[in-house]
C-alpha cells in the first residue's frame, strides 16, 4: 500500500465512521447491565446448613446464569433502562415470560442471599418486628415453623416467604420464579429458596430438614427487622 493509498483509505474510514450508526461496542458502553450482586459472606459461611459447594453452584452457576441470560434478553430494549425491580414488574404486566423468569429469579436470589447470615450472626428480631410476629403467629418459633411448613408444602420449585402487608405479617409461597415484589403493597421480609438446586447437594430429598435448619439457624433477623422498618 502506498502512502497515498493509505491516506485515502484512512479518510474514507473516518468519513464512514462519522455517519454510521453506533457500533454494538459503542452502544454497549451506554447500556445498563444488571449486576450479579456480591454475596454478603464467604461461600463457606453458611455451612453445614448450606455448603460451600452448594453456594458455588447456586450462586456461581444458577444465579449468575440468570444475570447473563437477562442481560442478553434486554440488551437494546426499553427494559435495559430500568432498575431490576421495575423489569420484574413490567415484564409480569406485559407477560414477557423469558424476561420475567430471569429478572424475578435474579431479584429473588439476591433477596435470598441477603435474608441469610452465618450461624450465630443473624441477631434477633427488633421489638417492632417481634410484636408483629407475636400478633400474626403467637411466637417467633411458630413464625419459623410456618415459614418452614410453607417451604415443605410448595409443590415443585418455588419460594416460601415471610411478608408484611400494611404492617401485618404472613407466610406465603410462590411457584417457579414468581415473587411478591410484583405487588408494591407487599413488603417481602425473608425467603426460603425451595428449588432443588438450593438443597439437593446437602440434604438430597430432605427438603423439610433443609427448611427447618435454614429458618432456625440462618435467618438474618437484623436485616429482616430493617426491611420491616
Ligand atoms: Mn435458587
Amino acid at each position: 500500500m502506498t502512502r497515498r493509498d493509505f491516506s485515502t483509505g484512512l479518510v474514507i474510514a473516518l468519513g464512514a465512521a462519522t455517519v454510521a450508526a453506533p457500533t454494538f461496542a459503542e452502544k454497549e458502553k451506554t447500556m445498563k447491565e444488571i449486576a450479579l450482586e456480591k454475596l454478603p459472606y464467604a461461600e463457606d459461611a453458611l455451612a453445614p446448613v448450606i455448603s460451600a459447594q452448594t453456594i458455588a453452584f447456586h450462586y456461581g452457576k444458577h444465579h449468575a446464569g440468570y444475570v447473563k441470560t437477562l442481560n442478553g434478553l434486554i440488551a437494546g430494549t426499553k427494559y435495559a433502562e430500568l432498575p431490576l425491580v421495575e423489569i420484574v414488574r413490567l415484564s409480569a404486566k406485559e407477560q414477557a415470560a423469558a424476561i420475567f423468569n430471569n429478572a424475578a429469579q435474579i431479584w429473588n436470589h439476591t433477596f435470598y442471599w441477603e435474608s441469610l447470615a452465618p450461624v450465630g450472626k443473624g441477631g434477633a428480631p427488633s421489638a417492632k418486628l417481634l410484636k408483629a410476629v407475636d400478633a400474626a403467629f403467637g411466637s417467633l418459633d411458630a413464625c419459623r415453623k410456618a415459614l418452614a411448613d410453607a417451604a415443605v408444602k410448595r409443590f415443585g420449585s418455588g419460594w416460601a416467604w415471610l411478608v408484611a402487608n400494611q404492617g401485618k405479617l404472613s407466610v406465603i409461597s410462590t411457584p417457579n420464579a414468581e415473587t411478591p415484589v410484583c405487588d408494591p403493597a407487599t413488603v417481602p421480609l425473608a425467603v426460603v429458596d425451595v428449588w432443588e438446586h438450593a438443597y439437593y447437594l446437602d440434604w438430597q430429598n430432605r427438603r423439610a430438614d433443609y427448611a427447618k435448619a435454614l429458618v432456625d439457624q440462618l435467618i438474618d433477623w437484623n436485616r429482616v427487622s430493617a426491611r420491616f422498618e
